[in-house]
């Protein structure tokens, strides 16, 4: 059993990490950076090392500081939470070379899922539905032309390498593409280090539903699906378990098609494989992710499955404590990310937090780790709080969600607030079916 356990993370995810560690009687250490030396994390982690700057490049990235604090302060595990470090295959192998444990799928499995023009040549053979694309890498705009002659525009290309809804572009005509694709490569070498670029066919009017798996490496599960079509800037916002748009038999098969082939791939750990789906429920994978991901609570809040502790207990003793015979799917959960940010621009809004107050209440959870008198740093992601309300059906999740999202208060810097309570207003947010264009292209507020 793991005895101390490293974070190697920040924010809410690292004390959402914290909180099952302690749960489970495991010691916990934090890293962090000089601009979160007040941070929660820190004041409640039993020890704290300090790995470098502010930039996330010479902190929350910096391998050799991090591997530094673990053998400093003797813990057994690291957990990488989500973004950062969390699915870089290389430092999941020096963890392990190391004679650590990494909490998270193997370096191999990493990896794959890493270059998304693999993992659907993966999945394809593994009999998941992929979007109609290209087959290998696109290098030469002469190999893109006839690609997306062969599939038919609006087709989107795509880095690679790509992550966190960046180096994607919608190409509409034969002449954007000629516009558009050099372009593409130089900003996904830029962004990513790699300049390779692949095509997919664009779904015009599609829902982004994803499914949570979790295996041991012998067997994996499909613990549910979640719907994360609520977007902006490819970036999710809103997301809900089970999904509001599909149907039960698609439900079905998505959960039975991805756990055959998390199965066959023997995955071990939390790995979640996304689908865009058409308006004709037609679902094609786009990419998994090898890591918890933020939205992670709507699917705990509806199974009771704490995906966290799951990932701990398979990376201690490689068991799953969920058996597929009693999971249970019960009700409705939303979650809504509180970002700090304009909500006209999205662009984010950083500084010291005043006043702040979260409510309570039935079927309510708050994860968080800013508290009021926080100043919020620019360097990192701009989610401060997730808000997630639990209810017997959509419609009592929504109420209780509308509700603890107009008793939070957040004063001192711009927040997203009035953007989420304003979306209660909207028919297609209330019906549930919403595409991924609907929060930049078809709302008005
Ligand atoms: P990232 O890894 O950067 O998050 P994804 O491949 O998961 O990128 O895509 C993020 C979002 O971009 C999707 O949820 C969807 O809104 C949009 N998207 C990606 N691929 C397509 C596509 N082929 N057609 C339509 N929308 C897409």
């Amino acid at each position: 059993m793991i005895k101390k356990l490293l974070i190697a993370n920040r924010g809410e995810i690292a004390l959402r990490i914290m909180a099952s560690a302690k749960e489970l009687g495991i010691k916990t250490v934090i890293v962090y950076s000089e601009a979160d030396k007040n941070s929660m994390p820190v004041q409640l982690a039993d020890e704290a090392y300090c790995i470098g700057p502010a930039s996330p490049s010479d902190s929350y990235l910096n391998i050799p500081a991090i591997m530094t604090a673990a053998e400093l302060s003797g813990a057994d595990a690291i957990h990488p939470g989500y973004g950062f470090l969390s699915e870089n295959a290389r430092f999941a192998e020096i963890v392990e070379a190391s004679g650590l444990v990494f909490i998270g799928p193997s370096p191999k499995h990493i990896q794959l899922m890493g270059n998304k023009q693999e993992a659907r040549k993966t999945m394809e053979s593994l009999g998941v539905p992929i979007l109609p694309g290209s087959n290998g890498v696109i290098k030469r705009i002469g190999d893109a032309r006839r690609t997306a002659e062969k599939i038919g525009y609006p087709i989107i290309l795509k880095a690679v390498a790509g992550g966190g809804g960046r180096g994607m572009r919608i190409i509409n005509t034969p002449v954007e593409l000629e516009e558009n694709f050099t372009t593409a490569q130089r900003e996904a070498y830029m962004a990513f280090g790699s300049p390779d670029l692949y095509i997919e066919k664009y779904i015009e009017r599609a829902h982004h539903v994803e499914v949570q798996v979790i295996g041991d490496g012998k067997k994996a599960i499909s613990i549910g699906d979640r719907e994360c079509s609520m977007q902006r800037r490819h970036q999710k916002i809103v997301e809900e378990a089970p999904s509001p748009f599909i149907s039960e038999e698609t439900r079905q098969r998505m959960l039975d098609v991805v756990e055959k082939a998390a199965t066959s791939l023997k995955l071990r750990s939390l790995v979640t494989f996304e689908f865009l789906v058409d308006q004709k429920e037609n679902f094609y994978f786009i990419e998994a992710n090898t890591r918890i991901q933020v939205e992670h609570p709507v699917t705990e809040l509806v199974t009771w499955v704490d995906l966290i502790k799951e990932q701990i207990l398979i990376a201690s003793g490689g068991k799953m404590t969920t058996k597929k015979e009693n999971l249970r799917r019960i009700g409705h959960a939303i979650e809504a990310r509180i970002n700090a940010e304009d909500p006209q621009t999205f662009s984010p809004s950083p500084g010291k937090i005043h006043f702040l107050f979260f409510p309570g209440g039935n079927g309510i959870r708050v994860d968080t780790a800013v508290f009021q008198g926080y100043e919020i740093p620019p360097y990192y992601d701009s989610m401060i709080a997730k808000i997630i309300a639990y209810g017997r059906t959509r419609r009592e999740a929504l109420r209780k969600l509308e509700v603890a999202l107009k008793h939070t208060s957040i004063v001192g810097v711009k927040t997203n607030l009035p953007l989420l309570l304003k979306l209660f207003e909207s028919p297609e947010f209330l019906s549930g079916n919403y595409t991924t264009r609907f929060l930049e292209e078809e709302f008005v507020w």
